[in-house]
């Protein structure tokens, strides 16, 4: 999961990396009293900064200094709902403004071909490090890490003294610096902490300017609090959904939804149904839903709703393989889950094979619900399945 850069400012604030004062705004008017109330406190210029998860804000005009709330309001108004790379802007961020003397680069992040940790550092910072690392490869150092020793002050010194740093306060500023941003990707299981750029003041304070945090996903079970850093508003409402009752489910192009049970399976259906489609006036399949292994009524309701609740969507095969949960069970669950939704009025194909197959198709025949068809082969089902969503949309 990536995070936005106020969201990783809060946790570099946590773990003791020097930031400066911001609060978030979605609207101008929020923007302006976040900014007046900072400019009361004692700050001559604030930074207004668009809050998308993509980098380069900067060149497309989504970072803007103010030095009044006036200023940071029209700034705001400005880089809200501005598009940057595919990003809506719906929040920025109001930062207290550093007087920034040198603007430098680093970065940690997990070398999975190394099995090691990287840390990266450069005297340049501010430029995209792509180009800087094409350019002048030199100028970035590379420090492997090793895991088991971690980032300690030994460690972060050997960082600064290979990106070229002279001894100094500036140097100690950006090892110390280092140190807690390593605590930041320990702690919070990162696997990715960059800071571009990590400035220092005229003052040799040092500060990171930016932020940038992914976090690893599977080590969800041991940070609860990282659920609230979770972001809803960008992803699909759909996926959204799934994901919540717990179902692998991509959405596609196509007409024909898909649901089956092990991800192997449904992606062998979605190549049948584009095949069945092209005899079928190209109908394609419209989303991959594993149900995964005990495809419950709950599960079969809610994969179904999802995939109906598409206006893509004009029929539906649903493809299962029994094994240790029953074709009985999953014909159970059809008629249940059909059942169930209101307004359910999309055709559904039912392939049934495996662990009990008679019996689930069975079912499904006494049932006699409207709409339903089954077919006994994946190819047949596919064929029939692109042939009513054909001529559904003529
Ligand atoms: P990015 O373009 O998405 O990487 O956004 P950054 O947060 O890195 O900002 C881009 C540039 O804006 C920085 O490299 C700085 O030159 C400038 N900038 C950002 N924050 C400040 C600040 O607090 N003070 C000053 N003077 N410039 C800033
Ligand atoms: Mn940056």
């Amino acid at each position: 999961m990536d995070l936005y850069e106020y969201q990783a400012r809060d946790l570099f604030r946590k773990h003791g990396v020097p930031v400066l004062g911001g609060g978030t705004a979605t609207t101008p008017e929020q923007a302006q009293a976040v900014a007046e109330d900072m400019f009361a406190h004692g700050s001559s210029l604030v930074v207004v900064k668009a809050q998308v998860k993509t980098g380069g804000r900067g060149k497309a005009g989504g970072v803007k200094l103010a030095r009044s709330a006036d200023e940071a309001r029209a700034a705001a108004e400005k880089i809200l709902g501005m598009d940057i790379k595919g990003h809506a802007v719906r929040t920025v961020l109001i930062a207290e403004g550093a007087d920034i003397a040198s603007e430098f680069y680093f970065s940690i992040l997990l070398d999975r071909a190394e099995r090691r940790y990287l840390a990266m550092c450069s005297k340049e910072g501010g430029m995209e490090i792509e180009t800087l690392a094409k350019e002048r490869p030199e100028a970035l150092a590379r420090v492997a890490i090793d895991p088991l020793v971690g980032v300690n002050a030994d460690v972060a010194a050997q960082i600064v003294e290979a990106a070229g740093f002279e001894p100094g306060p500036v140097a100690t500023g950006v090892a110390s610096a280092i140190i807690q941003l390593w605590e930041v990707f320990s702690e919070e299981d990162a696997t990715l902490v960059e800071v571009n750029p990590l400035v220092a003041t005229p003052e040799d304070t040092v500060l990171a300017v930016d932020g940038k945090v992914s976090l690893d996903d599977n080590s969800r079970f041991r940070h609860p609090e990282h659920t609230d850093l979770k972001d809803t508003s960008e992803a699909d409402p759909l996926e959204t959904r799934a994901k919540e009752a717990g179902l692998n489910y991509v959405r596609l192009e196509g007409e024909v939804g898909v649901l089956g049970n092990g991800a192997g399976l449904v992606m062998s259906t979605l190549d049948v149904v584009a095949g069945a489609g092209e005899r079928h006036g190209g109908m394609r399949p419209a989303n991959f839903l594993d149900l995964g292994g005990g495809s419950s009524a709950e599960v079969m309701a809610t994969g179904l709703e999802v995939v109906a609740s598409d206006p893509q969507v004009r029929a539906i095969l649903v493809n299962v393989f029994g094994g240790i949960t029953s074709c009985d069970t999953v014909a159970n669950g059809i008629v249940t889950a059909v059942g169930a939704l209101e307004d359910f009025d999309k055709p559904i194909v039912v392939r049934l094979d495996g662990n009990n197959a008679a019996l689930g198709r069975q079912i499904l025949a006494d049932a006699d619900i409207d709409g339903v068809t089954v077919v006994p082969t994946m190819e047949g089902a596919a064929d029939v399945v692109t042939e009513i969503a054909e001529k559904l949309g003529a």
